[in-house]
């Protein structure tokens, strides 16, 4: 049994509900997601929960951030058991818009985070964080959060989230949260559902690639390249699995690195058949 929560469908109604909790001071917590809800979001949203008098989750799968060639059609989608789910998580509001609602036809404005959105990521999949960045600045401005959670899982993401409300001066704090994992280590991730049970085993590689990473780090290695090298090894190990990239970069510019001192972010895309899979870690002395 979860609590009383509440499905919003309309912007209208999803503004006029924010506005009655901000005029009486009342801090929103905020969580957006593509749906199909696993414990990685949950996480986020237990954290907003504790954090904030009001909690809004929303579900879009939004089409400007996917490419021409990408999975926007057939991604997983399962609204009955995600609104259970936020409704047992204590979420008060569920916005779920329309994408005709969201991007009505003559739509055309649309926020570039530059630097940010160029590497890893931003290289293989063009224009995705234009369009991340876009439906986020729009959900922030319809729900006009205090806060907003998002998953270290989507590093860059962060980082470009975190340059866009710096440059555009926004009233919102971002708060990142800790990768939530499966008992073998794989990222959760609503994409993992495309995997078959092969697939599903030989994903772990993307995690012994990063503990493969954090133990070079440990030793003390500072080649670049001696990381990549370890990491592609594991991953090339599984007959499956085709890296997408392999990076060893600065943890706030996200540019390469070719020696590393105090901290790294290691950072992978792979592809697992035709499931395309990222995960990261951030090494640092302890
Ligand atoms: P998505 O629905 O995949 O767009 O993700 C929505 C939010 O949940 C983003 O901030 C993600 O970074 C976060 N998220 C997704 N998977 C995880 C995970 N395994 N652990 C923590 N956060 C996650």
């Amino acid at each position: 049994m979860g609590n009383y929560m509440e499905i919003l469908i309309s912007i209208a109604d999803m503004k006029k509900w924010s506005f009655n909790h901000i005029k009486r001071g009342n801090s929103i917590g905020f969580v957006p997601t593509m749906g199909f809800l696993h414990e990685g979001h949950l996480s986020l949203i237990h954290k907003a929960r504790a954090e904030n008098v009001a909690v809004v989750t929303s579900i879009f799968v939004n089409p400007t951030q996917f490419g021409r060639n990408e999975d926007f059609s057939t991604y997983p989608r399962d609204p009955d058991a995600d609104s259970a789910k936020c409704s047992q998580a204590g979420v008060d509001v569920l916005f779920m818009p329309d994408a005709s609602d969201m991007y009505p036809s003559g739509y055309q404005t649309y926020v570039e985070v530059e630097k940010t959105s160029g590497p890893l990521c931003g290289a293989s999949r063009p224009g995705h964080f234009r369009g991340v960045a876009t439906v986020v600045l729009k959900l922030f401005n319809i729900i006009r959060p205090s806060v907003a959670y998002f998953g270290m899982k989507d590093y860059q993401q962060l980082q470009v989230i975190k340059a866009m409300v710096r440059d555009l001066d926004l009233d919102v704090k971002i708060e990142p949260c800790p990768t939530i994992r499966e008992s073998d280590g794989l990222a959760m991730s609503s994409r993992n559902s495309y995997l078959s049970s092969e697939e599903r085993i030989q994903a772990v590689c993307l995690y012994q690639a990063l503990l493969e990473a954090q133990a070079l780090f440990q030793k003390g290695e500072q080649r670049a390249q001696k990381y990549i090298e370890a990491m592609a090894a594991r991953i090339l190990k599984e007959p499956s699995a085709q890296p997408d990239y392999i990076s060893l970069v600065h943890p706030q510019t996200l540019e390469d690195l070719k020696i590393v001192n105090d901290r790294a972010l290691a950072a992978l895309a792979v592809r697992i058949g035709k499931t395309r899979l990222i995960d990261n870690m951030l090494l640092e002395a302890q």
